[in-house]
């Protein structure tokens, strides 16, 4: 079986593993530069805060590592903070230089659905992958995305989930709910 290594600095990392561990893979945790030398195969970058996950990854030498297995074509599932980590682009109120992996060709905006909305769920399809639960934490949205850059899915007419090449990001949380669609989909790339 394969092994998926899920970034474990910061964030809902635990809700992916036990996800993962359902579908039947074994998974490792990133913590530290270290972490990177062991044998993996598919990378997770799990929802939390974006800010300090790009400090921490910066200041533990792990943003060199994670970009150069992303660009070589390893699959990665990003969601939420994980998406802002990915995007080469931030919307400039939100840029404030923070360190990112910056591999995916979008411009996204954080915390893009103000205080009152800041949570809520849907339900959407995602194309490829189906109907899905869509849970919603101050959340991004994907404002404009590059020729390479497939839309998946529109809430309210706004990007939340894109996919380039082996690269699947997502606003949402697909950890959180019970369905494994998103998950075994991304098992599949
Ligand atoms: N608002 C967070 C950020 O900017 C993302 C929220 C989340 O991952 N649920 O990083």
């Amino acid at each position: 079986a394969d092994t998926t290594a899920v970034l474990a600095v910061q964030g809902a990392f635990i809700e992916h593993e036990r996800m993962l561990s359902r579908l039947g893979q074994r998974c490792v945790e990133l913590r530290q530069a270290f972490d990177l030398d062991q044998a993996f195969d598919r990378l997770v970058l799990p929802g939390g805060e974006s800010t300090v996950q790009g400090k921490l990854l910066e200041e533990l030498g792990m943003l060199d590592g994670l970009r150069r297995r992303i660009e070589e074509g390893m699959p990665v599932l990003a969601t939420c903070a994980g998406l802002i980590l990915l995007a080469a682009r931030l919307d400039a109120h939100d840029d404030r230089g923070t360190p990112r992996l910056g591999t995916l060709d979008v411009l996204v905006q954080r915390n893009a659905y103000g205080r009152q909305l800041g949570s809520f769920r849907t339900e959407g399809k995602v194309a490829g992958i189906g109907l899905v639960p869509m849970t919603f934490i101050r959340a991004p949205y994907v404002m404009e995305a590059g020729p390479g850059v497939e839309v998946l899915a529109q809430v309210d007419g706004r990007a939340v989930a894109v996919r380039q090449g082996s690269q699947l990001a997502l606003a949402f949380h697909p950890e959180l709910d019970e369905s494994v669609l998103v998950h075994e989909a991304f098992l599949a790339i």
